[in-house]
C-alpha cells in the first residue's frame, strides 16, 4: 500500500513539474524569457577569437539561447578584428608550414 501511495505521489510530482513547465513557457511566450547570464561563449567572429559574449538561461523555463542575443550582436559588431583578419591568419599558418618543410628538407639534404 505504502508503494502504491509513494508511486502515485511521483506521478502526481512529475505532472505538476510538467505543468510548472507548461505554465513558465506560456509565460514566456507571452511576456518573454527572463534571463539571466550564465557566463560567457566565444563569440566565433574568426578563429581563435577570444572576444566572448554573454549566454543566458531563462530563469523561468530554462531556456538558453546559446549566445544569440542582442548583446552578442553588439559584441561581433565592436570585435577589434574582423572576420578577414581570420583568413589572414590561415594563409600566414600555411605559409609557416610550408616554410617549416622547406626548412626541414634543406636541412636534410645538408645532413645527408
Ligand atoms: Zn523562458
Ligand atoms: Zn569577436
Amino acid at each position: 500500500m505504502a508503494s502504491e501511495l509513494r508511486e502515485r505521489l511521483e506521478a502526481a510530482r512529475a505532472e505538476v513539474a510538467r505543468l510548472e513547465h507548461e505554465a513558465a513557457t506560456a509565460t514566456c511566450a507571452e511576456l518573454g524569457h527572463d534571463w539571466h547570464c550564465l557566463g560567457g561563449a566565444n563569440c566565433g567572429c574568426f578563429d581563435d577569437a577570444c572576444c566572448s559574449v554573454p549566454v543566458h538561461e531563462c530563469r523561468r523555463c530554462g531556456a538558453c539561447d546559446y549566445g544569440e542575443n542582442e548583446w552578442a550582436r553588439d559584441q561581433i559588431a565592436k570585435c577589434p578584428l574582423p572576420a578577414e583578419y581570420g583568413e589572414y591568419l590561415a594563409t600566414l599558418r600555411a605559409l609557416e608550414a610550408q616554410g617549416g618543410a622547406a626548412i626541414r628538407s634543406l636541412k636534410e639534404a645538408k645532413d645527408g
